[in-house]
C-alpha cells in the first residue's frame, strides 16, 4: 500500500483489495458522442432550452400525444417551435421540469456530489484509493486526475434552485478533508491546499419525491441508483444511470421511442459496442476534429 499510496495510515490497517475499473474523460466522451450524432445527420445546438411540450388536440384535453417542443435560444432570446414524432427528455437533474408539464408528480431527488482538487505532491497516489469515511462509513475516493489529485465525493440533498450552478459548501469541504486526513494522517491537508472544487447534481429516481417529506425518507446514500425510462405519450424521459452504461441506456430510450417512429429502427444493429479502442488514437480522433490535446 505504501508503494501505490505513500503515507496511507498503517495503524489498524489489516489489508486492501485491488480491483480494476474504467476511467473516462467525461468532457471528451460528450464531444465524441455529439460529433457522432452530427455525422449521422443530427444537429446539436447549445444554449437552446426546452421551455414547453407541444401536444396534439385542444389545450384542455389530457393525455394527448406529444408532438414537439417549445424552445428558447438563451443567447438571443428568440423563441421557436419544433415538431417531432417522438421527443427524448434527457435533461438529468432537470428531468422533472418537462415531466411535470405532462401532469406527472416529481420523481427526482436531486443529490449533490462535490469534489476537491489538491496538488498531486500533497497526496501522491498511483491509483484511485477508496475507503470509508470515518464519520458515516460512506465510500469516498482519492484519485489522480489531470496531474492533480481529487477527493470526492459527497452525497447530500440539493435544496438550492436548479437555475444556478451547484457548488460546494463549507461543511462538504470539512467532510472531504477529514476523509483524506483520516486515511493519510501525515498529509495533514488544510483548506490552503485546495486548488479548486466542483459539484454536480445526481438525478436520483424515487417514487413521488417531495422535498417536505425528505426527512422521513431514506438517507441520501441509501437511495437506489437505478435509472428509469418513462413514456409520457411520446415524450420519452430518461434519468439516473451512469456514464459507464450510457450506450445501453440510449438503446432503452430508442426502444421506448420506436412505437412513435415511422421508420423501423434496426435497434439490434446498434447493440454492438463502438468499434474504437483507447489504443487506436487515429480512430478516436478521426474526422471528429477533436484535438490530440486532452484539454
Ligand atoms: C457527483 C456525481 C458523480 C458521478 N460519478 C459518476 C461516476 O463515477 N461514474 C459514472 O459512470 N457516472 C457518474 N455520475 C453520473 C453521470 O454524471 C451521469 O450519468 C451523466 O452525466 C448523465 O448524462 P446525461 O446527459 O443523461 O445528463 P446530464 O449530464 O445531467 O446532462 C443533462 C443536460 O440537460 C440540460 N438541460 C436541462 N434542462 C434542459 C432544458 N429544459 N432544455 C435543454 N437542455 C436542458 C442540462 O443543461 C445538461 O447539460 C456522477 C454524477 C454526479 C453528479
Amino acid at each position: 500500500n505504501d508503494f501505490y499510496a505513500p503515507g496511507m495510515k498503517q495503524r489498524e490497517l489489516l489489508g486492501a483489495t485491488r480491483f480494476m475499473d474504467a476511467v473516462t474523460d467525461d468532457a471528451r466522451l460528450v464531444m465524441r458522442v455529439l460529433a457522432d450524432g452530427n455525422e449521422q445527420g443530427g444537429i446539436a445546438l447549445n444554449y437552446l432550452k426546452a421551455t414547453g411540450v407541444m401536444r396534439s388536440g385542444s389545450e384542455v384535453e389530457r393525455n394527448t400525444k406529444v408532438i414537439g417542443l417549445y424552445l428558447k435560444d438563451e443567447l438571443s432570446g428568440k423563441e421557436l417551435q419544433v415538431q417531432a414524432n417522438a421527443v427524448v427528455n434527457a435533461s438529468g437533474a432537470w428531468t422533472d421540469e418537462l415531466r411535470q408539464m405532462l401532469g406527472n408528480k416529481k420523481s427526482i431527488r436531486p443529490l449533490r456530489g462535490s469534489h476537491l482538487v489538491i496538488p498531486f505532491w500533497r497526496l501522491p497516489v498511483a491509483f484511485s484509493v477508496s475507503f470509508f469515511h470515518p464519520k458515516d462509513k460512506r465510500p469516498v475516493f482519492v484519485f489522480p486526475w489531470e496531474g492533480q489529485v481529487v477527493i470526492g465525493t459527497t452525497d447530500l440533498d440539493h435544496h438550492n434552485t436548479m437555475l444556478s450552478e451547484a457548488s460546494i459548501t463549507e461543511n462538504e469541504v470539512t467532510y472531504l478533508l477529514d476523509a483524506a486526513n483520516s486515511q493519510f494522517d501525515h498529509a495533514a491537508l488544510k483548506r490552503e491546499d485546495i486548488i479548486s472544487s466542483w459539484s454536480g447534481v445526481r438525478p436520483v429516481v424515487v417514487d413521488e419525491y417531495s422535498a417536505e417529506d425528505v426527512a422521513a425518507t431514506n438517507k441520501p446514500s441509501d437511495e437506489k441508483r437505478e435509472h428509469m425510462v418513462w413514456d409520457d405519450a411520446g415524450c420519452i424521459s430518461i434519468a439516473g444511470g451512469k456514464l459507464t452504461t450510457f450506450r445501453l441506456l440510449a438503446l432503452e430510450v430508442l426502444r421506448a421511442a420506436q412505437p412513435y417512429l415511422q421508420n423501423n429502427l434496426s435497434i439490434s444493429d446498434l447493440d454492438a459496442p463502438s468499434d474504437f479502442s483507447e489504443s487506436d488514437e487515429s480512430v478516436l480522433i478521426g474526422d471528429h476534429k477533436l484535438s490530440k490535446q486532452r484539454r
